[in-house]
């Protein structure tokens, strides 16, 4: 047998393919190469060099072209991508694809990493000084003058820039250059730290060097983020780098302001959102070591990071942090992989940690940080329970609760009305006859757009218009069902005429950055109405919001989901921690038909932690993760037997001993988009048995002729079931 190289190829097959080594240059691991694939050719990774060949040396063909030399992934992340990839069960090539942004995985040269940065010339400064300029031309000038920016810096900050740029250009007024070590900036001097705070940054600042978790346990506004921006400073100080990921982008912009106000330094972003050119560049100035301070979503996980100093993981807790389709992995529980594989500490943070990382505390795997004071805001706001039962509701809001309402905005404060449901009903129901509007293709009820006069499922996306009769009966009696976004902000628009009323949900912020466009109008301290669903009970800070109504969180008391009862706590936390972030004092009012529920109850009493406490307890009595480990198989294919054939055939092939299995039976959707969808749940109480267990049957099933006819993955550590 030759020796050969082992490459991995980004198909979706749990195998890497054995190569002949190219004609010229020496292939290292970790370097990229141009293959034959079928009839195709494809970029892959060099894993290993100088390897058996596993199949005969006729079949074997030969590697193109190298096109690193200096290997593009570092040993690093190729041992961690290989760790990674075994224990999310996924396609080895897969996850070395995920590592890398899309410009890099093409046969293209690496781009240059020179990046434009613009700058406030001296003419700039007296014209703004001068207050001469109106609209977008204004703000850039005024973004400036806080210091240098790159070009990705203000992408996130003023989307529209590139046109006011050429303008203030050409009049002189701002300058482009090249990318300079460290900016010279009118730099923020830190809070001095409160005890606890400085507690914290002593004790993670003693295990900088080696691994060490940590997780922060503090509510919003305790100051999470001067902790972080502490510790990025002292590593910088030692010349090294820092990784900060947010679950999500919308939350970037507030971080990275307060980040180079602080530091001095360029901030490096890696989204998705950014143009693929920016991200690989970005990507490759972090490879370089240029790039000290890292600030991503999900996939910036992967970062090269030659000089790490520190991994920080903010809003641990947030489902964002799953991948959930192709290589399904967790950035949080990739991050832990890292920072033991660079010896940095890596350090969570969260109001509401999810039960998982208590766990891990509890096990004394990670050390306990807490941050119980707000060091900012006079006190933590004052949550009631509004019940609703037997009340005259107006559009789902009750007497209660618009009386608040109408005192806030009196006031000139502004209000919050949480909803987690966008559209204007849940449902279209026919009062005559009981029919009401379903998706074909998933069997479930279409949310009613009253203004696009669409019904939509929010499954599968399919569309029809309103009709204007029953389809059934013919009657003109269609009457919409219960409340969402669309149909609060209407009923509100009538309640206060008088008030803006701004709805923020994935309708309203489709475009990029609307999102900060419509919080960017806000923070005038005027009387405002938002309602929203969760994408705004993340981190926003809105110093004159001191009331958060949260209206219909009841779905979730009544979930069947194992894990709706530790979402709603978090959400309800988060969205509660939106109330009172500045000087005025905050109000919560939860507007519930179970004022009763225990977790209400509960939560209400004695906060968060204590809830979560409750939680991890029936977790452990009922051998729920993390107290054991599920693997969740799933199938889906438009005809149902061939998902039956193959979850029959996978539950035969599987070795059951000491494993728990649930199934085969449909998935808790088991129609969806024409569809049909059904799973097998394996179940073990140690991690070490599942995956014994399942590696060699993930190749069996792979083998499987059944498998053809459907669609089929492995999901380890599903956080969702459905
Ligand atoms: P978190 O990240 O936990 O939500 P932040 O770090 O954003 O909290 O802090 C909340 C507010 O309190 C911010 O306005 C911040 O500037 C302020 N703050 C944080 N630490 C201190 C401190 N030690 N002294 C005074 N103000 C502080
Ligand atoms: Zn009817
Ligand atoms: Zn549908």
């Amino acid at each position: 047998m030759p020796a050969v190289l082992r490459i991995a190829l980004p198909v979706p097959l749990p195998t890497l393919f054995d190569y002949l080594p190219p004609a010229a240059g020496e292939c290292r691991a970790g370097s990229r190469v141009l293959v034959p694939f079928g009839r195709h050719k494809m970029v892959g990774i060099v894993v290993a060099t100088e390897v058996e060949a596993s199949v005969g040396g006729s079949r074997l063909k030969r590697v193109l072209r190298l096109l690193d030399d200096t290997p593009l992934l570092d040993p690093e992340l190729m041992k961690t991508l290989a760790w990674a990839a075994d224990y999310w069960l996924g396609a080895p090539g897969e996850a070395y694809a995920n590592a890398l942004p899309l410009a890099l995985r093409e046969d293209k040269p690496l781009p240059a990493t020179g990046e434009e940065i613009w700058t406030l010339t001296i003419a700039g400064q007296s014209a703004r000084d001068a207050n001469s300029r109106r609209g977008s031309s204004k703000l850039l000038l005024d973004i400036l003058a806080t210091g240098p920016l790159a070009a990705g810096e203000l992408d996130v900050h003023l989307p529209s820039w590139r046109a006011a740029a050429r303008r203030l250009a050409g009049a002189g007024l701002i300058e482009r250059g090249e990318r300079i070590a460290a900016f010279d900036h009118h730099l923020v001097a830190p809070w001095p730290l409160t005890e606890e705070q400085q507690h914290a940054v002593t004790d993670i600042t003693a295990s900088l060097g080696s691994f060490q978790p940590f997780l922060l346990d503090g509510v919003t506004g305790s100051g999470k983020t001067e902790v972080y921006l502490a510790l990025i400073e002292q590593v910088l100080a030692q010349g090294k780098q820092a990784l900060l990921l947010v679950p999500e982008i919308g939350l970037a912009p507030q971080t990275m302001r307060r980040l180079r106000e602080r530091l001095g330094v360029a901030i490096e972003v890696l989204h998705s959102n950014l143009a693929e050119g920016d991200r690989a560049r970005a990507w490759l100035r972090a490879r370089s070591g240029e790039a000290k301070v890292i600030l991503g979503t999900r996939s910036a996980v992967f970062t090269p990071l030659p000089h790490a100093g520190i991994i920080i993981v903010d809003e641990e807790h947030d489902g964002a942090y799953k991948q959930q389709d192709g290589f399904r992995y967790h950035a949080r529980d990739l991050a832990l992989l890292r920072a033991r594989a660079l010896s940095v500490p890596v350090l969570l943070g969260s109001a509401t940690p999810s039960l998982e990382s208590l766990a891990n505390v509890e096990a004394g795997r990670y050390r306990s940080l807490h941050l119980r004071a707000r060091p900012g805001a006079i006190r933590p706001p004052q949550v009631q329970i509004i019940d609703m039962r037997a009340q005259r509701l107006e559009h789902g809001l009750s007497p209660a609760l618009l009386s608040a309402v109408g005192d806030t905005v009196a006031r000139g404060e502004q209000v919050l009305v949480f909803r987690n449901r966008r559209g204007y009903a849940p449902v279209l129901l026919c009062h005559s006859c009981g029919w009401h509007a379903e998706c074909p293709r998933c069997e479930h009820p279409m949310t009613l757009h009253a203004a696009r006069r669409q019904l939509i499922c929010h499954h599968c996306d399919y569309q029809t218009r309103v009709p204007e009769t029953c389809p059934t009966c013919n009657a003109p009696d269609l009457k919409p069902q219960g409340q969402g976004t669309e149909r609060l902000e209407e009923a509100l628009v009538a309640q206060f005429p008088h008030v803006p009323v701004l709805r923020i949900d994935r309708e309203t912020t489709r475009r990029r950055y609307a999102f900060e466009q419509l919080l960017e109008g806000l923070r005038a301290d005027a009387p405002a109405i938002l309602v929203g669903t969760q994408m705004l009970a993340k981190g926003h800070d809105l110093p004159n919001l001191t009331l958060v109504t949260i209206v219909g969180v009841d779905e979730g008391l009544l979930s069947v989901d194992f894990r709706a009862s530790e979402r709603l706590a978090q959400l309800v936390v988060q969205v509660a921690g939106r109330a009172g972030r500045a000087r005025k004092p905050g109000r919560v009012l939860l507007q519930t038909h179970h004022p009763e529920h225990p977790l209400l109850r509960g939560l209400l009493a004695q906060g968060y932690a204590a809830a979560a406490k409750e939680l991890l307890t029936e977790r452990r009595l009922s051998q729920l993760p993390p107290y054991s480990h599920q693997v969740l198989l799933r199938a889906e294919a438009h005809q149902r037997p061939h998902v039956d054939t193959f979850l029959a055939e996978a539950y035969a092939a599987l070795n059951a001993d000491q494993l728990q299995i649930a199934g085969p039976m449909p998935a808790p959707m088991p129609l969806r988009a024409g569809r049909y969808r059904g799973q097998l749940l394996i179940e073990a109480p140690s991690r070490g048995l599942l995956h014994a267990a399942l590696r060699p049957w993930q190749r069996l099933l792979a083998a499987m002729p059944s498998a053809r006819r459907v669609r089929w993955s492995l999901d380890v550590d599903p956080i969702d079931l459905y």
